[in-house]
């Protein structure tokens, strides 16, 4: 049979993962699996390096990382019956995502084909891309546009 109880969703907070967030809190209630927010930060984000260069725990850190709104909508989200947990890692994108995936034993992941910085021209970012040919178990990579239509009649 197969095992779907661990669900993982990597996000950049850009709008298409923000699209992938909503396939994971439908999909995790409907199957019943927990879902795992996971957001890696990166050097290049001045406000992050801040925080760290000033010594924020890594508890304070996590705490900034998502925003409040995100924060928000886990709580509702949580309310409603979705069990889920947000995790802030820092590292290089796909490595950490590809190494959680392991440790944790996700058996699906869910994230955008693009994100924050790339060419929508090319078929998926290059995280996606990484994390896709990486892992043996199955990545959902959630469309900007496809989600628009998708989603029309119910939001
Ligand atoms: P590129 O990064 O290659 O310039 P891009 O930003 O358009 O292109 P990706 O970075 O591959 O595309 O983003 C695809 C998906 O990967 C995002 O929607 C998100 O789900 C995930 N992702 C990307 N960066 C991160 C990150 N720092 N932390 C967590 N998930 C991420
Ligand atoms: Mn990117």
């Amino acid at each position: 049979m197969i095992q779907l109880s661990k669900i993982l969703c990597p996000t950049d907070y850009s709008r298409t993962s923000d699209k992938a967030v909503r396939y994971a809190i439908e999909l995790g209630r409907k199957v019943d699996a927990h879902v795992r927010f996971l957001h890696i930060m990166q050097p290049e984000n001045i406000a992050e390096k801040t925080a760290y260069s000033y010594g924020v725990t890594k508890k304070a850190a996590n705490h900034e990382a998502f925003s409040d709104e995100f924060r928000q909508l886990m709580m509702e989200e949580k309310k409603k019956g979705l069990s889920a947990d947000i995790m802030i890692l820092r590292g290089n994108p796909y490595n950490s995502i590809i190494e959680q995936a392991h440790s944790w034993g996700a058996d699906l992941v869910i994230m955008g084909s693009h994100g924050r910085t790339g060419l929508t021209r090319l078929l998926m970012g290059s995280v996606a891309e990484a994390v896709f040919h990486a892992l043996d178990i199955p990545v959902l990579l959630v469309k900007q546009e496809a989600v628009e239509k998708a989603t029309m009649d119910v939001f």
